[in-house]
């Protein structure tokens, strides 16, 4: 079963007279395989961010249908969609405490077993017991907090815990130096080895990695494909 459908969804903003609306998705349709990255890419305005808020259901299709695991997104109970769509949060600035404090902030009820689970799948073992901001150097920086790459990794280590079937995550303010750029593809492959992973993605080899591509532009899928068939639309 596929872990999301997009089945000719349409939705525009409710702002301004009914009239004045314009559609912001136009008739769009896809399928996120339950396992493996998907990366959605095309221009600012496309759409990209509105469909993954679909796929919280922060709002409703005006048309067509959302599926959620081969269900109906609007039959689920919210807690439901909650729990299976969980979106990575890169807010590093709200971060305090170690990684395992952040982790457990996070999801209070987690185990031992699900934190450890949790830190080897993002590549952060060794750094478990460091505080993201270098909080405990704040005389100056001595160098102990985490790098900007190990801090995203964070984020998506706190959104694992939620175990969700379906993976958010916008690269839009990433800047990666190369060997944190390597990093974060090994963890992204683990990742979608577990869940579906779908990535709005900027980096070229986010795009690479995708088992699968959705080419957003002006609300509609321009193209679906593997990195090999889309070179054309580049
Ligand atoms: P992308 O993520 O691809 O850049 P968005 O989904 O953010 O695209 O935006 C698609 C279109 O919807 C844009 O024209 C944007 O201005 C509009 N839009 C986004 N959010 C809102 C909102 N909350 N209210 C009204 N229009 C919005
Ligand atoms: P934009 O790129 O349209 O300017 P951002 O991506 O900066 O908007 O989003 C603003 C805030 O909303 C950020 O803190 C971001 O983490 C959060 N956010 C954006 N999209 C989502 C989403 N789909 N689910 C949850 N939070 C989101």
């Amino acid at each position: 079963r596929p872990a999301v459908e997009f089945h000719d969804v349409r939705f525009a903003y409710r702002r301004g007279k009914q009239e004045e609306r314009t559609p912001v998705l136009k008739g769009v349709s896809f399928t996120v395989p339950a396992r493996g990255l998907t990366a959605v890419v095309g221009p600012s305005g496309a759409g990209k961010t509105t469909m993954f808020q679909l796929i919280e259901r922060f709002y409703a299709a005006d048309g067509g249908r959302v599926q959620l695991s081969g269900q109906n997104i609007e039959a689920l109970p919210l807690d439901t969609v909650r729990g299976l769509v969980g979106y990575v949060q890169q807010d590093s600035a709200a971060m305090r405490g170690t990684v395992r404090d952040n982790l457990t902030y996070a999801q209070p009820h987690a185990t031992e077993y699900d934190i450890q689970e949790a830190v080897e799948m993002a590549g952060l073992t060794s750094v478990i017991a460091q505080l993201p901001q270098g909080l405990d150097t704040e005389l100056g920086d001595q160098g102990s907090g985490l790098s900007g790459g190990q801090r995203q990794r964070l984020c998506i280590a706190r959104t694992l815990l939620q175990k969700p079937a379906v993976m958010l995550l916008d690269e839009a303010t990433s800047n990666l130096d190369s060997d944190s750029e390597r990093d974060f593809r090994d963890v992204l492959r683990r990742v979608s080895r577990q869940c579906a992973v779908i990535a709005i993605a900027h980096r070229i080899s986010t795009v690479i990695d995708a088992e699968k591509i959705v080419v957003l532009e002006g609300g509609r899928v321009r193209a679906t494909g593997v990195h090999q068939d889309l070179m054309e639309h580049d």
